[in-house]
């Protein structure tokens, strides 16, 4: 597919069908533009023929409206697999969280997304048109960049879809595209600790954020199989070994649920555990997912578990829940349409 092709890719793809160079600009504009085949306007329909079976065919299927402005946006690809993208508006801009796979095979026990385990893993190119569509919709086009700001929080574990994850990284960061600083994209992972060691190969500017939700392994373990495989101090280690490379603060997640790991010694563990290392934590209460049974520590405690962190000399955050209606928050999201009250 076209999207999954840099500027200079899409050129050679025009010389190579044997069209003059200029149309590769164009091409390029179109897509970046969010426009569909259809739409474009200067390509004939002769060079549109020979284009089609290459050109994006993704498009936006429904959009939800929550009552604080978050939109959910549904996005279908041509295998008709769709996955759900969310936007926020903040003071500095628009941030886009994107699916990075249709489904996702972590089975972390309070996440929606992983309900019907991986369908498949998007290309590049199809997270891409997630950022197109969207940011067409704000109005924008390939000059008029409206999202600023990118986490991939989405359904799918990006980690687990490495190469495209980074292809993704590599298009909408590129000058000629989109070009949103890597500095305001974030990676969020459950922890794939082979794989962070890889991406730090890579040299991003980018942020990344780890799903911890525990302090201790065997904790861990019962609410995120993947801490069977991977210890929080083998994460650590790569999360250290990432910050002194990239000097980039390391963001942590902590999703607090009732009586798993929302007590005073969680907390003091946690502190512990932290203290010293250069790093944000985000408290999140749990957003509930209809088929689970795990409940949320209520946003008061939720404070209080902030502020215990904050005395014990660590930077830590209650995160604003956004979208909760339109079942957009974290954790909501999964690969079918439901109905929601919207
Ligand atoms: N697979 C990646 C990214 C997806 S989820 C990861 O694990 O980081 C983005 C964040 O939402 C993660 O921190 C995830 O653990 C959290 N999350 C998942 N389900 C949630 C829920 N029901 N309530 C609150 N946060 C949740």
């Amino acid at each position: 597919m076209l999207s999954d092709l840099s500027f200079e890719e899409i050129k050679l793809y025009v010389k190579k069908i044997g069209l003059p160079e200029f149309r590769g600009q164009q091409i390029f504009d179109a897509i970046y533009s969010g426009k569909t085949l259809q739409e474009i306007s200067n390509i004939s329909k002769a060079i549109k023929d020979i284009i089609q079976p290459d050109y994006p065919s993704y498009n936006i299927e429904r959009c939800l409206t929550s009552k604080d402005g978050t939109k959910k946006y549904i996005v279908k690809y041509a295998d008709g697999n769709i996955v759900e993208c969310v936007l926020m508006k903040y003071k500095y801009g628009y941030t886009l969280c994107v699916s990075t796979q249709v489904g996702c095979r972590m089975g972390c026990k309070f996440c929606a997304s992983t309900l019907h385990g991986l369908a498949r893993n998007l290309s590049a190119g199809e997270i891409l048109g997630q950022v197109l569509l969207v940011n067409r919709e704000l109005g924008g086009s390939l000059k008029k960049r409206m999202i600023t700001n990118i986490v991939m929080m989405g359904s799918g574990e990006p980690l687990d879809n490495f190469d495209n994850v980074t292809r993704f990284i590599d298009l909408v960061s590129a000058g000629r595209g989109l070009n949103i600083s890597q500095r305001n994209i974030s990676l969020s992972t459950c922890g794939l600790v082979p794989q962070i060691y890889k991406l730090l190969e890579k040299s991003y500017n980018i942020t990344l954020t780890i799903s911890l939700h525990a302090s201790e392994d065997e904790k861990r373990a019962m609410i995120m199989p993947i801490a069977n495989k991977y210890k929080i101090s083998e994460i650590f280690k790569a999360c250290k070994d990432y910050y002194q490379k990239t000097n980039r603060r390391i963001y942590f997640e902590y999703t607090l649920i009732k009586g798993v790991n929302d007590s005073q010694e969680d907390c003091l563990r946690l502190a512990k555990l932290l203290k010293g290392f250069n790093c944000h934590i985000n408290i999140i209460p749990l957003n509930t997912v209809k088929e689970r049974t795990l409940q949320s520590t209520s946003r008061l405690e939720a404070y209080k578990f902030a502020d215990r962190l904050k005395e014990l000399g660590l930077s830590a955050t209650v995160r604003r829940t956004m979208g909760e209606d339109i079942a957009g928050a974290c954790g909501q999201l999964r690969n079918q349409i439901i109905e929601t009250k919207n």
